[in-house]
Parts: C-alpha cells; structure tokens; sequence
C-alpha cells in the first residue's frame, strides 16, 4: 500500500486549485534549475537507476528510451513528444494530471527535453480532451509567463512547448501514427525501423512518451532514484496511476503502489465488487487490448507488469475493468472487436480484414450461431493477425479474443448448444439482443 508522503499525484482528485502558485506549494517546479545543472548523462542515468518503465503500456524503461537518442546533433534537432492521446477504452488517468497537476507535466516535459537535447517538445492531447486541452494550455502559458519555459527562461536552457491537438482517432496513440498526425497527414502507423529515436517527427530524432512517464520525472529525481526504487516489487517498482471501471461498486482512479494485488485495490480504494468477490467473473486488468484474467487467477495477483504477463495478459494502462457474473462476457469481448474493427487504418491486409471476420464471428457467437470447430478457427485466425501487422493495433485486437477463448471456450460452446437446441428460446433471443 502506498502512503501518502509517497504519492507524486497530490492534486489528482482537484481538490486544490492546478495553477502555478499552487503547483509550487506542492513542490513542482521546486530545485528544477539544480537538477538541470547536474547534467543530462545525470539525469538519464538517475531515470534508468530508478526502474521506472513507460506508463503507456508496454512497459519499456524509461530511462534507457532517453538514452537512445543522439548524444550529439548531426545538425537536425532533437524533439519530445507527450503522447496524451489516452484512447485504450478504460483508460482515464492522464486526464486527470492534464486537469489537476499539468505543471508536472510541463516540468517534466523541460526536463526530458534538456536530458535528450531537445529545445522543443509537443504535447499531442486527443481531440475529445477539450476541457483537459484547456488546462494544459493554462498551465503552459503560466509557465512561459513565469520564464520557467521559453527562449530566456530563468533554467537557462531555451525550450518551447507546444499542445497539438489530436482528431479522435484511436490509431494516433500509436507513437508512428501520432508523428505522422503531427505532421499534418493521415495517422497512419509507420514501418519500423527506422525508429523515432533515428527518424522521427519531421525526420529528426524524437522520443515519444506517455504522459504520467514525463510527470512522475522530476519527483524522481527530486527524491532520488532509490526511493522510487524502493516502491513496488523487483522490476516493477514506483507509483502507478490505475483507473478502476466496471462492476465495482466505487469506480476511481488512484495512485498506488505498483504490485499491491487485486484484492487490495479494490476493497481499499473501490468499495469492494458489486454483489461481492463471489460474484467477480473476470477482470480486464491493462485496458481493452489485454486479454481477460478470470476471476480465481486475478483476485490475489500482484498488479504489475511481470505478474500480469504471467498470467498471459499485461498491465497496459493500468485501466482495470472488473466484470461480475452479470456480465455477458462473449458480448463484451465482441463488442471490444468491434472497437479495433472500427479503428483499423487498414493499412495491413491481417488487420483490416481480420478485425471485421472476427468482429462477424464473436457476435454470431454471442448468440450461438456458430459452430463448434469454428471456435479453433477463430483461435487460427487471431494468431495469424497477431505479429503479422505494422502497429500493435494487430495484437491488441487478436489477443482479447484469444483471452475469450482461452478461459470461456465452455461458454461459448455452450452458446452454441442452446441455440442447436432451441434456435429461438428466450436466452437465446436475450443473448442475441
Ligand atoms: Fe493500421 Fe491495423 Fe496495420 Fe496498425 S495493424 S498499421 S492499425 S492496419
């Protein structure tokens, strides 16, 4: 469990107002010229010490991203990109940063540039985020306003900030995609290599991170690497946002410490499961595209990235989205396939066709018009989507339907039995509905 004295996000809620002066009080932008004195090979090497892996859902160090850039310009600039694009369904806590503490954000961003030798940085924030937009806005035009940031800013280090605003598509929370929607074209994810750290925004070196990544840097740093280090479980250590959805009976996001199990989250911070823990049926633990943990082998996880993989799904986001015995679960994952259908660039044939057939085949399921040995054909397919794809967004919509599969194939197949057995009895008609 996380005290209080460890939380980062100390406005995550809005209680107190997101302005500068109050973001002072709680310690932002407090020592920020001393920690850019010490260096940038301090600085990344500080981030590396402290294990914090990307909060984007992949889970990659941070630290070592940074240290992939060039040490050296070759005469192109370097760039960071803020990826707030926070499309995953269940997810919704960089919102709450952009909204309650986005002078974080901004420090953070001053400080990754100045560790990567990037003298700008854009923010790309999702088009739905309107109200967030807004803030962060605020909270930029405080800081060039206080000469935090800017060409003569009292850190002594030019640097400009940028917010761009996204469209809405889903596929632009792909870091490719995101720089491709930057610079004015269609997001449309591209080939790697080359990647970003060699070729990114405009063809020059850029490192694209999440949000709480950028946020969490200068309280690490402020702290020390060990004392994030020394949150969590090996490997798996700090803070870490989740975003509690579903069938619980106080959904929230907070901050806790990464590795506390499931249990734990949900009866400290969520009231418990509606109807309660006999009544949980699976969990969806790292947002939409994970696949689902059933209830037995989740209820006492640890929530972190090894732990999670470990049971063949992954923390992702951190979005939690708990479904109790209510829930109709081949539903729900084909209406999840419905989602990566719909938001396919359709670049690759795998991930354009595939996404549609397995969206068409789920929901013939849901009610039970299908067939038995179509089960294993789905399972077929969704592995030769799965890697065969330019982005992720491949894997993200073949692995929820293998998840379906591999722990509710019994639910399926009985879908199809009652259906063989009464094509029109009412739980049919009902599944159907
Ligand atoms: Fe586009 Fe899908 Fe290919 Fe990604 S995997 S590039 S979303 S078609």
């Amino acid at each position: 469990m996380l005290h209080d004295r460890d939380r980062i996000f100390t406005n995550l809620y809005g209680f107190h107002s997101p302005d500068l002066q109050a973001a002072k009080m709680r310690g932002a932008w407090d020592g920020t010229k001393f920690l850019l004195g010490r260096g940038r090979d301090w600085i990344i090497d500080e981030m590396k010490a402290s294990g914090l892996r990307g909060r984007g859902g992949a889970g990659f160090p941070t630290g070592l991203k940074w240290s992939f850039m060039p040490k050296q310009s070759d005469g192109r600039p370097h760039y960071l990109v803020v990826n707030a694009d926070e499309s995953e369904p269940g997810t919704c806590k960089d919102r709450e940063i952009m909204r309650n503490d986005p002078h974080l954000l901004v420090e953070g961003c001053l400080i990754a540039s100045f560790a990567m030798g990037a003298h700008a940085a854009y923010i790309y924030i999702r088009g739905e985020y309107v109200a967030e937009r807004y803030a962060l806005q605020r909270a930029v035009d405080e800081a060039y306003e206080a000469g935090l940031i800017g060409k003569n800013n009292i850190h002594g280090y030019p640097f400009d900030l940028y917010v761009h605003h996204g469209a809405g598509a889903y596929i632009c929370g792909e870091e490719t995609a995101l720089i491709e929607s930057m610079e004015g074209k269609k997001g449309m994810p591209r080939l790697k290599p080359p990647f970003p750290a060699n070729m990114g925004l405009y063809g020059c070196p850029t490192t694209v991170n999440n949000v709480e990544s950028i946020a969490v840097a200068g309280t690490i740093l402020r702290r020390g690497a060990s004392w994030f280090s020394g949150i969590g479980r090996p490997n798996n250590v700090g803070t870490k946002l989740f975003c509690v959805s579903g069938h619980v009976n106080k959904p929230c996001n907070v901050e806790e410490a990464m590795g506390l199990t499931f249990r734990e989250l949900i009866d400290t911070h969520c009231g418990g499961i509606r109807g309660g823990w006999d009544n949980l049926l699976a969990v969806i633990p790292g947002g939409s595209s994970v696949p689902l943990v059933p209830a037995e082998q989740i209820i006492d996880a640890p929530m972190d990235f090894d732990t999670l993989r470990g049971l063949r799904s992954g923390l992702g986001t951190a979005a939690v989205i708990v479904m109790d015995k209510s829930t109709d679960i081949v539903r729900a994952i084909a209406r999840i396939s419905y989602f990566y259908k719909h938001e396919s660039c359709g670049q690759c044939t795998p991930c354009r066709e595939g996404t549609g057939w397995m969206w068409r085949v789920l929901n013939r399921m849901a009610e039970g018009r299908a067939q038995k040995r179509e089960i294993d054909m789905l399972l077929e397919v969704s592995t030769q989507i799965e890697g065969h794809t330019i982005c992720a967004l491949g894997d993200a919509a073949a692995w929820p339907v293998q998840g379906l599969i591999r722990h509710f194939r019994h639910e399926i197949e009985k879908r199809i039995d009652d259906y063989a057995a009464n094509p029109h009895s009412e739980s049919v008609m009902i599944a159907a509905e």
